[in-house]
C-alpha cells in the first residue's frame, strides 16, 4: 500500500550520491578510504578509543559477544522490551538470554530488577538504549562490578545519545551502534563496534576479519568470520554523519510539534524524558487507548504507524525459555498501548498537523 505519509524516509540525497560516485571512480569497493574516514569520524564523535565496522547491528552484537567470550553455558541479561536482535545474537553464541522488565518512564531496562536474575552462569548484562534515550548506566555498572560481569551496550538506536555526557556504546566494556536504513543516521546496512579495552578490541579485530590481523595474508592465527562492510556503505555513512546535527534538530522539532498538538488529548501519553540522558527522538512514540482501532483509523487516512516491540518473553521463537505471558508487566503494557507516529526529516509541519487532527477526530475531540 502506498501511504500519504509513510513512517520514515531516510534523509539521503546528493551528498551521498557524490561520495558513492567517488568510490566507483576509485574502483576500490571493499573497505578503503571512506571506511577509514568513517571510523575516524565515529571515534571523534563518540570518543571511543577503538572502533570497528560490522555488517549490521545484529552481527555487531554477535561479534561483540564473541569478543567478550560469551558462549555455551553462559547467560546474558537482556531487557524484555527490545528488538529481537538483542536476544537472538546471544542465542547464536550458544548462550541463554535472561529477560528483565523495563521502566515505565522510558522503557529502558529497570536496574532494580537485574540482581534477582543473576546466577552463577551470568556472564554479561546487555542494556539497550531504546527509542533515543540512554538506559540508566550507573547502577548497571555497579551491579556488573559487584558480580564481575561484562557490560555490552546495544546502542543500535543510540547515535547521538549521551548518558551523563558519555556517548552510548562507550560506557560499558563494548557497544554497538547500527546504521540500518531506519536508524538515526544510515548506511543502508552497517554498524560500528565501540570499545575502550585494548584486549577486547584485539580479539574483535581478529574475529571480524577471518582471524587475521589484516587482509592480504592467508595465515590465520585465530578462527574468525567475515564481518566486513564496503566502502560504498561508508561513503554514505560519511555523508550522513555530517548531516547529524540537522537530522537531530528536525526530528526534535517534529517531536515537539506532536507533543504540543496532542497535549490536550487525554487518551494519549508521551514517554518521560530522563534527566541523565539527552533525547534524539528515534520515533515519535505515544502510549494510547484503543491502539489497534487507532492504527486502523490512521491507516485508512493514509498514515503509516508502527507498533512497539513485541515483548521478548512472548516471542514464539523463545517459547522454549518457558516464560509466562503475564510476566514483565511494563513490557506487556508498552506493547498493548504503544505506537510510533511518522517522524523523519522531510516531514512537513502541515503533515504533522494533519496526523494530529485525525487522532483528535478518532477520540472525538
Ligand atoms: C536495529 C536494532 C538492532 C539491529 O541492528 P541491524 O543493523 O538492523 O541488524 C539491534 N537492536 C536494536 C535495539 C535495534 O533497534
Amino acid at each position: 500500500m502506498k501511504y500519504r505519509i509513510p513512517q520514515l524516509i531516510p534523509y539521503v540525497g546528493k551528498e551521498e550520491v557524490e561520495n558513492l560516485k567517488k568510490v566507483i571512480d576509485t574502483k576500490w569497493l571493499t573497505e578503503g578510504a571512506f571506511s577509514e574516514k568513517f571510523v575516524n569520524l565515529i571515534k571523534d564523535f563518540t570518543g571511543a578509543k577503538h572502533v570497528l565496522l560490522a555488517n549490521n547491528g545484529t552481527l555487531g552484537l554477535f561479534l561483540s559477544l564473541l569478543s567478550l567470550g560469551v558462549g555455551p553455558g553462559d547467560e546474558v541479561i537482556v531487557p524484555d522490551f527490545t528488538f529481537i536482535a538483542s536476544a537472538s545474537s546471544v542465542v547464536f553464541t550458544g548462550a541463554k538470554p535472561v529477560f528483565v522488565d523495563v521502566k515505565k518512564e522510558d522503557l529502558n531496562i529497570d536496574p532494580d530488577q537485574i540482581e534477582s536474575k543473576i546466577t552463577s552462569r551470568t556472564k554479561a548484562i546487555m542494556p539497550v538504549h531504546i527509542y533515543g534515550q540512554a538506559a540508566d548506566m550507573e547502577p548497571i555498572l555497579k551491579i556488573a562490578k559487584k558480580y564481575n560481569l561484562k557490560v555490552i551496550e546495544d546502542a543500535a538506536q543510540g547515535f547521538g545519545v549521551y548518558y551523563k555526557g558519555r556517548h552510548t556504546g562507550t560506557i560499558g566494556d563494548i557497544g554497538v551502534i547500527s546504521f540500518f536504513a531506519d536508524k538515526t543516521i544510515t548506511m543502508g546496512e552497517g554498524a560500528v563496534v565501540l570499545t575502550n579495552d585494548d584486549k577486547i578490541f584485539e580479539k574483535a579485530r581478529l574475529i571480524r576479519n577471518q582471524g587475521r590481523p589484516s587482509s592480504g595474508t592467508f595465515i590465520h592465527p585465530a578462527l574468525g568470520m567475515n564481518f566486513r562492510v564496503t566502502d560504498l556503505q561508508c561513503a554514505v555513512g560519511v555523508a550522513q554523519i555530517r548531516k547529524f546535527d540537522e537530522i537531530k534538530k528536525l526530528k526534535i522539532a517534529h517531536y515537539q510539534l506532536y507533543k504540543r498538538e496532542l497535549s490536550s488529548v487525554k487518551q494519549i501519553k508521551f514517554l518521560q524524558e530522563m534527566e541523565y540522558s539527552n533525547f534524539v527522538p528515534f520515533r515519535a512514540n505515544i502510549l494510547v487507548q484503543r491502539k489497534k482501532e487507532l492504527i486502523n483509523y490512521l491507516e485508512r487516512h493514509g498514515i503509516q504507524t508502527r507498533e512497539f516491540f513485541y515483548p521478548l518473553h512472548r516471542q514464539p521463537c523463545f517459547s522454549y525459555l518457558k516464560y509466562k505471558k503475564d510476566e514483565f508487566p511494563v513490557s506487556n503494557f508498552a506493547f498493548a498501548h504503544g505506537l510510533s507516529l511518522p517522524v523523519f526529516c522531510d516531514l512537513r509541519d502541515e503533515e504533522i498537523l494533519y496526523i494530529c487532527s485525525k487522532i483528535k477526530e478518532f477520540y472525538g475531540n
